[in-house]
């Protein structure tokens, strides 16, 4: 595995490879790598046979500081991860190599309006911008995003359409702990009193689920049962509980569509996201 920290370096040991007809995988990251993000390269070698990863903490993501600046990170064992995943190319660039003056950003409307979008402010802007310049930079033919930042994946599925990116976007499912916890660089922040309260979160999703199964459509009833289970893991807020159809990640009233179910609490100051997608109806 080679670790490559500049673009121009980058790019020409790409087209080498794709000049021999092989297939390029990509999983952009920010490091401090889980079983979540190495399920991702699992994924990417079904529909690819060179894989790049590229680990970068990308500030403008971050509209809390504090967030960014505590960011967790451990490259030796991140490298020693990927490598072991499969990995043939990290791409590991700084601050300056991607960002030199940028005057550029791109963003994706009517999408971002509601879940994170509606929280974090400038949030996503960050995230198309940053993932834009991997896509030119890396021109995978396959990328690899986690169901786990549900929004981001169909967010950047819809900018590649509309900015003609060549690729494919796959959507990986959500990897979680023995006990329903999704993986999460920032799980490292819990005390072990919060993580153990932080299951309020996937057994909250869990429980959306059986009423849904039970025959509930109503997002209201819904929201209501799954806020009575997070506030048993007693957090400090709850970001948002909501329920959007996929499509267009719109709010809606009633699960009669093929719908996400999604959300944020805080344990301190650490934020947790988690969701569930259900195909309209059945709860599945
Ligand atoms: P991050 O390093 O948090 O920016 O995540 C990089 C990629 O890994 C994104 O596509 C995430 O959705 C994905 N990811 C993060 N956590 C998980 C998880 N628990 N299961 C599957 N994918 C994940």
């Amino acid at each position: 595995m080679e670790i490559i920290k500049e673009i121009n370096i980058l790019r020409e040991k790409i087209k080498v490879r794709k000049s021999e007809g092989r297939v390029i995988g990509f999983v952009p990251t920010m490091g401090f790598l889980h079983k979540g993000h190495l399920s991702l390269v699992e994924e990417s070698k079904k529909y690819s046979d060179f894989q790049i990863m590229s680990i970068f903490v990308n500030r403008i993501q971050f509209n809390d500081t504090s967030d960014f600046e505590s960011y967790p990170s451990d490259l030796q064992k991140d490298f020693k991860l990927a490598e072991d995943a499969g990995v043939d190319i990290i791409f590991l660039p700084d601050d300056a190599e991607m960002y030199r003056n940028n005057l550029t950003s791109v963003d994706v409307e009517i999408l971002t309006e509601n879940l994170c979008g509606a929280h974090r402010p400038g949030h996503f802007k960050g995230v198309f911008t940053v993932v834009s310049k991997l896509f030119n930079i890396v021109q995978p033919d396959i990328a690899v995003f986690g169901q786990k930042d549900i929004q981001q994946a169909i967010s950047i599925q819809k900018m590649v359409n509309d900015l003609n990116f060549p690729l494919r976007i796959v959507l990986a499912p959500i990897v979680r702990e023995k006990d329903g916890l999704a993986l999460s660089s920032r799980n490292k922040h819990l005390t072990s009193e919060q993580r153990e309260n932080a299951l309020c979160l996937s057994r909250s999703l869990e429980k959306a689920k059986q009423v849904i199964e039970a025959g509930e459509t109503s997002v209201r009833n819904i929201i209501s049962e799954m806020e009575s289970v997070i506030r048993q893991g007693n957090p400090d807020s709850i970001d948002y509980i909501s329920v959007v159809s996929y499509e267009d990640l719109g709010l809606i009233n009633e699960i009669d569509v093929k719908s996400v179910i999604a959300a944020a609490v805080f344990f301190g100051s650490t934020r947790l996201i988690d969701n569930i997608i259900i195909e309209a109806g059945n709860g599945k």
